[in-house]
């Protein structure tokens, strides 16, 4: 089948390479020139897992191809998929400019029947809003469909979660137009849910604030644990085990960040708004989150006393693991608040380091290692849970330390064995351990 994918970023340029394996022949579209430049030449804009090689092995088999021309792109294609962004506005709401400006495009391009698919996370109603942009830009009064086919990858497994998705939820007008998207997927052999736009449309955006409402949820019950002497791990095991609730997204620590969660949250409470419905749970997920990297801090702070001039190690900042993407990352707020607090910072991410270079403030010294960050350090702090965090030699991490304090903002470590290692070791959701 000939597929066209507007926006050629995390979701676009995965989503364009798993369909081109599957013997698809794609055209990725991006405004980014260079983006598009880098990718002919064979260079990923962003780092995923599998990705290079994948890409790689479609453009030699001429089944994958760049452009920044969306016209002949879409001309071509039977299904044009929008997978651009849809980052916050100042008042939480989305803004849908570069879906308008794509379904513009599209419109002025079409000359025979096509199926236009979002797969941005748009708030309900935005199926009608293409629709509705496209009738009015078309230069030829061809007929289309607008499908809702909400993505659902996770940014550092994403060539596995778009190749065994858990469920490909397909919101369409009709039957028939649903069977399009069916036998693009058929391959896959996985779950499919068929709806209505505007359902299919709901699904993704439950979906992300339910995820979020149990990471705020568990995050609460480790500021409880923190003033009542419980262990907010033994607490989330025992937990877990109920299949009711499950252990995932159960992991206390710093909140989420990144580039869907908090933009999602907001979205939808802003949605419930204009709807008339005020979403007072959801608006209390996000407080609780907001106050995460604050409470972090707070707790480098009444243990070190004054900041000024303490030199923190940062390990991690990509938003999570296996990503280079800091968008909304908890370190960019942790640095930001201890840069306010006079702290100096050295900071190591084994990827994220040329984002967090052209995000964060010049004063940050980047360092190639863990134990280079924490040379010197008066305490360290981990932000991002990357393996390579849980193997490192931590003896040899005290050993170079100014003062061995450690304040770990993802539980990575065990606190009796950072105690028995001669560290002061601070997390969330647990009890302080001083060195034995
Ligand atoms: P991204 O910022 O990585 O990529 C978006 C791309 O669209 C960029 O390369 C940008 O240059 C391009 N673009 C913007 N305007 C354009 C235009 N007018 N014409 C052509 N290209 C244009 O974003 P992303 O992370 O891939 O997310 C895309 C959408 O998917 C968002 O709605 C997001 O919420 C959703 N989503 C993302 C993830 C994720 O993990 N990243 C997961 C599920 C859903």
């Amino acid at each position: 089948m000939n597929i066209c994918v507007v926006g050629t970023g995390y979701v676009g340029l995965v989503t364009g390479a798993v369909f081109a394996d599957l013997g698809n022949d794609v055209v990725c579209v991006d405004n980014q020139a260079e983006k598009i430049d880098a990718l002919r030449a064979g260079r990923m804009p962003l780092y995923e897992p599998g990705l290079e090689e994948m890409v790689a092995r479609n453009v030699a088999d001429r089944r994958l191809a760049f452009t920044t021309d969306l016209g002949p792109a879409v001309k071509r294609s039977v299904i044009v998929f929008l997978t651009v962004g849809t980052p916050s506005r100042d008042d939480g709401r989305t803004d849908l400019s570069a879906v308008e400006a794509v379904a513009r495009g599209i419109a002025q391009a079409m000359e025979r029947y096509t199926v236009v698919v979002n797969k941005s996370t748009v708030p309900v109603g935005t199926g009608d809003f293409v629709r509705d942009v496209i009738a009015r830009h078309q230069r030829v009064p061809v007929a289309f469909d607008v499908v809702s086919n909400p993505e659902f990858l996770r940014e550092g497994s994403a060539i596995e979660d778009t190749l065994r998705p858990d469920r490909i939820v397909i919101g369409a007008p009709t039957q028939q137009v649903a069977m399009t998207l069916l036998e693009l997927y058929a391959p896959l052999e996985r779950p499919m849910i068929i709806t209505d736009v505007p359902s299919a449309e709901m699904i993704k955006y439950a979906s992300n604030a339910f995820l979020s409402t149990k990471i705020s949820f568990i995050n609460a019950i480790a500021n409880m644990c923190e003033l009542a002497g419980a262990d907010i791990t033994q607490v989330m095991k025992g937990m877990g085990l109920d299949p009711r609730i499950g252990p995932a997204f159960l992991n206390a620590g710093l909140g989420y960040g990144g580039s869907c969660f908090p933009k999602d949250t907001d979205s939808l409470v802003q949605t419930a708004a204009s709807l008339g419905y005020d979403f007072a749970l959801l608006k209390t997920v996000v407080e609780i989150n907001r106050e995460r990297a604050g409470h972090f801090v707070e707790m480098i702070e009444k243990a070190l006393g004054p900041l000024d001039n303490r030199v923190i190690a940062v390990l991690g900042l990509a938003f999570k693991p296996n990503t280079d993407d800091i968008r909304e990352a908890k370190s960019v707020e942790v640095i930001r608040t201890l840069l306010a607090a006079g702290a100096a910072v050295r900071a190591y991410d084994p990827v994220a380091t040329a984002n967090a270079r052209a995000t964060l403030p010049a004063s940050i010294v980047y360092c190639d290692s863990s134990y280079d960050a924490a040379t010197g350090a008066d305490g360290l702090a981990l932000v991002t849970e990357w393996n390579e965090f849980k193997f490192l030699d931590l003896e040899r991490l005290r050993s170079v330390m100014r003062r061995p304090v450690v304040f770990d903002g993802r539980n990575l470590w065990e606190p009796e064995r950072m105690r028995r290692l001669g560290f002061e070791y601070h997390s969330i959701g647990r009890k302080p351990v001083l060195p034995a």
